[in-house]
């Protein structure tokens, strides 16, 4: 809605958004009276660099990179492509807090870049909440103005705007909680190293080929062929799982002039994806019991 704003962009204006994410990343551009363009993911289920430049028209103003399950996205490569076709990029930072590449962190390669704290995020709050970081003192401006009902000073409203302000209650949570970020994301990547390296199935594909370095973990996405009686086995055992995402945004009925559309990679994703548990408060045993139980799978 900022960038709209301050552009001047048409309705008919066109942002690129992976097909593989929440439904709020694509709906944000909806509500923001644009246009959603989708594309497809690579391997590790990040938006597809190299489909970009064949979804760019002269329409596209804006491409929305997803830094999905905790690993960024590729931002210097984005950044330069998208400063080659003129064109604003804009993070989706609401499963990587902490992260960074080439110790580079979101928003800083981009006009702006929007976190939630939904409560299972690394970063949580108590309930409902979030923030978009830029150093585009415009942009800045505005968004937090749109937030406010247009109002830059009380009752001089000086454009339409929304009510989409940060409770003081859960700000004081969130910073509080914001210290304990790196300490937790170590966690979570330790134990993400754990079930790299020890897990062994061959009826099971480990993410980023190992290589755990780079990801806060926000989600440990692990692919098997038949997830639904590996689901089954596995709750069996006592073990919560979970799906990102088991239907692509183009095959949501919210997004029905889509449905027709193929993103092949994505839909593989979203037929194989399965989530172990992973957060910082996993004991020693119940990470052994989990790669131990995995790799037991199907027995
Ligand atoms: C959680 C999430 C969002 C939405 O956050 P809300 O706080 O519910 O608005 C957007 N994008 C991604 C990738 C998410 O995981």
């Amino acid at each position: 809605m900022s960038l709209k704003k301050l552009h001047g962009w048409d309705d008919d204006c066109e942002v690129i958004v992976p097909t593989l994410t929440f439904v709020a990343t694509a709906m944000a551009v909806v509500n923001a009276g644009l246009r959603v363009v989708f594309v497809d993911v690579d391997d590790n289920g990040l938006m597809d660099i190299d489909s970009l430049p064949a979804a760019v028209t002269s329409k596209t103003r804006c491409i929305i990179p997803v830094h999905l399950y905790g690993k960024m996205c590729n931002m210097g490569v984005l950044r330069k492509l998208s400063e080659e076709q003129g064109l604003v990029l804009l993070e989706d930072a609401a499963q990587c807090h902490g992260a960074t590449i080439n110790n580079i962190k979101p928003g800083n390669l981009s006009a702006a870049a929007a976190y939630s704290f939904y409560p299972t995020k690394n970063l949580g709050a108590l309930a409902d909440a979030g923030a978009i970081v830029s150093n585009d003192e415009e942009f800045a401006n505005m968004a937090r103005r749109i937030a406010n009902y247009g109002a830059e000073e009380k009752y001089i409203h000086l454009q339409n705007g929304e009510n989409s302000r940060l409770d003081e209650l859960n700000a004081s949570v969130l910073s509080l909680k914001l210290q304990l970020l790196d300490e937790d994301n170590a966690k979570r990547r330790s134990i993400a190293y754990r079930y790299s390296s020890q897990i062994s199935n061959k009826a099971v594909t480990v993410p980023y080929k190992g290589n755990v370095v780079d990801s806060v973990f926000h989600v440990y996405p692990l692919r098997v062929d038949n997830r639904r009686e590996f689901q089954q086995y596995m709750s069996e055992k006592g073990i919560e799982t979970a799906i990102h995402y088991p239907i692509p945004c183009h095959r949501q009925k919210a997004f029905t002039q889509y449905n027709t559309l193929s993103f092949p990679v994505a839909e593989q994703w979203a037929e194989h994806e399965v989530s172990l548990p992973l957060t910082p408060f996993l004991a020693a045993e119940e990470i052994d019991y989990i790669i131990e139980t995995v790799n037991h799978y199907p027995k």
